[in-house]
């Protein structure tokens, strides 16, 4: 099993949209995937339609120890599961303050469940900011994944981010890497934005020359354009793949898993609709 964080202290940039719809595309390509929902907000349960009128056991259970792992995964799609969020969550910050070993709850609960899930990937959306769910989603993970929407400021604050990947790395989690970048919310008709590209580009490979072994990461060739049905399918409570299969949004999905497939050694072994 390999993890994924989803990681962007700034909010808005696509790390929901990302971790709902390549998580979905990952499922459809046939290998078993695994969502759990870090963020108080809970927006990525929602889409899959897990609201807290169910109450549900869900990551804020879990992190308080009220519940393991195997207790809160909902099973939404075919090969996709959803450990979904609760607005409790927010909380979590100050409930676990005195907790000795906090920052690795989740890393604990992830392998304590692993042999009984028997996933092969498991992603993280994550909370913008980097407090105790981020850090505790970077302790568990193997890879960080960073959304980025190519703004003419998209690197000014990363430093923070990238120095909390460092410690972690440093500290707790020395597997830890930063995988990827992929660019959403992309205007492929701007200028702009083939120059952040560029910039992300350079920024990164940078980044190995000043040796940092945790910074691996590549630019994803794939661009996630702006299109209305990603905007839209969380109000349908379907990824896009349900809402809108032929859409610019699932065409882009799509071609960022089979590049994270590839990325893994994953085979694809395609999920046959029944007519
Ligand atoms: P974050 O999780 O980083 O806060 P979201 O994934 O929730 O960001 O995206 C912020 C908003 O932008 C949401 O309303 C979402 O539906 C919308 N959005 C995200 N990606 C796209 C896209 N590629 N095209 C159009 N709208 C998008
Ligand atoms: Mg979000």
């Amino acid at each position: 099993m390999r993890s994924i964080a989803i990681i962007n202290q700034k909010g808005g940039v696509g790390k929901t949209t990302t971790a709902v719809n390549l998580s979905a595309a990952l499922a459809a390509s046939g290998v078993r995937v695994g969502l759990i929902d870090l963020d108080p907000q809970a927006h990525a349960s929602l889409h899959f339609g897990l609201g807290p009128q169910q109450d549900l056991p869900n990551t804020y259970d879990l992190l308080t120890g009220e519940k393991t792992l195997g207790d809160c995964w909902q099973s939404v799609e075919e090969n996709l599961w959803v450990a979904p969020s609760h607005i409790d969550l927010a909380a979590a910050e100050v409930e676990l303050a005195g907790v000795v070993g906090r920052e690795l709850i989740l890393r604990d609960a992830l392998t304590e469940n692993a042999a009984a899930q028997n996933f092969d990937l498991v992603l993280m959306d994550c909370p913008p900011s980097l407090g105790i769910l981020t850090i505790n989603a970077l302790s568990a993970v193997d890879d960080v994944f960073l959304p980025l929407q190519p703004h003419f400021l998209a690197l000014h604050g990363l430093s923070k981010l990238l120095q909390t990947i460092d410690l972690v790395h440093r500290r707790l989690n020395d597997r830890l890497r930063l995988a990827g970048v992929v660019l959403c919310l992309y205007d492929s008709s701007t200028r702009l934005a083939a120059e952040v590209s560029a910039d992300v580009s350079a920024y990164f490979s940078e980044g190995a020359e000043r040796q940092q072994p945790w910074l691996s990461g590549r630019l994803f060739a794939s661009r996630i354009r702006r299109n209305i049905r990603l905007a839209e399918a969380p109000s349908f409570e379907q990824s896009i793949f349900k809402y809108a299969p032929t859409s610019a949004g699932a065409e882009d999905y799509r071609a960022l898993a089979d590049e994270v497939l590839a990325l893994y050694g994953l085979q694809q072994t395609p999920v046959v609709q029944a007519a």
